[in-house]
């Protein structure tokens, strides 16, 4: 069985931002949203680790 492919808008995380993380499993994704916070929000690895962050990223990701 192929995994689906997981996705997480910045905007759900209560940016105004139109970036789209994708990948083909959560780690994927997370990576992508991780690279994405810190490259265009300034994230430090304290706030990606954040347990309240945490919690958002698990529930606005998709499966598609
Ligand atoms: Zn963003």
């Amino acid at each position: 069985m192929k995994n689906m492919a997981k996705s997480l808008a910045c905007r759900d995380l209560g940016s105004n931002c139109d970036y789209i993380a994708r990948g083909e499993t959560i780690e994927e994704m997370r990576a992508d949203i991780d690279k994405h916070g810190i490259e265009a929000h300034g994230f430090t690895d304290e706030m990606l680790k954040d347990p309240e962050l945490n919690k958002l990223i698990k529930a606005s990701t998709k499966s598609e």
